[in-house]
């Protein structure tokens, strides 16, 4: 079968090189870790078809990712996820040629699952017995699950408030589990003096290992794959801690690379919600990283990242494609999210939602024309979030008659 061309890891800081076939974190300058690859070798030995007949899943692209020995990948059949064309809510945004990659039929119901599948693997590979992290809900569920799948332990901590149905998911994938009176980054304290006891056990924080942002990186592969080896104008992500955003740039870079697309980059959008929105601050001020909001909150649980390890390669990653970053209120988000399934059929998650929102804020102000190719990116499904959707309506005796 195939192999992956991995060669070394790279400081998103300094450049250094870093030996890829040990178990990693941070780079010594605390900076997160890019996988590079020898993408000379993969543009020599496999081509555009050669992936198009290959098995749906994200897998497809396995030169391009970390796994040495395909008999390490731990697979929930994750990957090729719809690209839907919207015609409906696209006529009603003004923005005709609107697409929405819809990560919410992944296992787990969020895109977690596939930064969960490939750092699963990879840690397996490289003899991990277990696995910690702090969550904001969707991506502790995924890691869970894979553990389970992969047979290593799983550590979860998160806040109070995080969606319910995300601590059920990690109970019942036999996951120890912990709920924090606090916020992401005081679950992310706990679970690293709990690693330091643990031999043999990897902190999985967000970019605190190498190979989440590979397994997020396929979403890119696929919308390029999807649009028959083209980039769309404009791609819309919600953006918490940012590791989607930049692994999507990092896929178009790559590819570009291999020379399987030419021309410019799509331009990136980050969206965040209104009150949570570090990097549009960030954007606005032209600053490369950004600061801590005082009183984060939104509905959109998994984009309440106040400060995030990647923010600066989020900022780049925008720049760098002439993309731009917008905020929305909850209010708005919620309102995009209920239009969105009446126009067509699909509730999808409050983050996922407030790209929608921004598509609409980005068109009224000009930004979009309306003649760009946009894809906006569901992060989730919305029946991880129910109570997103109030539902008032008349009970009926058993031998009752419709009102009216
Ligand atoms: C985690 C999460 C996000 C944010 O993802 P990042 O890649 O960390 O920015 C967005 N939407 C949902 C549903 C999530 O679970």
């Amino acid at each position: 079968m195939t192999s992956s061309a991995l060669s070394h890891l790279e400081c998103s800081r300094d450049g250094s090189r870093h030996d890829a076939d040990v178990v990693q974190g941070t780079s010594p300058l605390g900076a997160p870790l890019l996988a590079r690859y020898d993408l000379a070798r993969v543009a020599e030995t496999v081509t555009r078809e050669d992936v198009a007949g290959r098995a749906p899943t994200l897998w497809r692209y396995s030169e391009l990712l970390p796994v040495r020995d395909q008999r390490h990948v731990v697979s929930l059949g994750e990957g090729m996820t719809p690209l839907l064309d919207l015609p409906a809510a696209g006529a009603r945004l003004g923005v005709p040629t609107l697409r929405m990659k819809d990560e919410g039929v992944l296992p787990t119901g969020a895109f977690k699952a596939r930064g969960a599948a490939v750092g699963v693997s990879r840690a397996r590979e490289l003899g991990v017995k277990g696995i910690a992290m702090p969550t904001n809900g969707n991506a502790g569920a995924a890691w869970a699950v894979y553990a389970a799948r992969a047979g290593l332990g799983a550590l979860i901590a998160m806040p109070v408030d995080a969606p319910e149905i995300t601590r059920r998911e990690c109970v019942v994938a036999g996951a120890e589990l912990y709920l924090v009176d606090g916020l992401i980054g005081d679950a992310g304290a706990i679970v690293k003096r709990a690693v330091a006891g643990r031999p043999d056990w990897q902190d999985t924080s967000t970019l605190r290992e190498p190979y989440r942002i590979e397994g997020k990186k396929t979403m890119g592969y696929e919308i390029a794959e999807q649009l028959g080896w083209r980039c769309p104008d404009v791609i819309l992500y919600p953006t918490g801690g940012g590791v989607g955003i930049i692994a999507i740039y990092k896929a178009f870079l790559e590819l570009k690379e291999l020379g399987w697309i030419s021309g410019d980059l799509p331009r990136l959008v980050a969206v965040q919600a209104a009150g949570c929105a570090p990097i549009v601050d960030a954007f606005e001020a032209g600053l490369d990283e950004s600061t801590a909001p005082p009183d984060p909150h939104t509905v959109a649980f998994g984009i309440t990242v106040p400060k995030a390890l990647g923010d600066f390669l989020v900022l780049d990653a925008v720049r760098e494609t002439g993309g731009t970053a917008v905020a929305v209120t909850d209010e708005e988000l919620l309102a995009a999210q209920g239009q969105l399934a009446r126009d067509e059929g699909t509730w999808i998650c409050p983050e996922g939602a407030a790209c929608f929102a921004a598509v609409g804020q980005l068109r009224a102000g000009g930004w979009l024309d309306g003649s760009e190719d946009v894809v906006v990116l569901n992060t989730g499904s919305g029946l991880l979030y129910p109570d997103t959707v109030p539902v008032d309506v008349p009970t009926l005796a058993k031998d009752g008659a419709i009102p009216g």
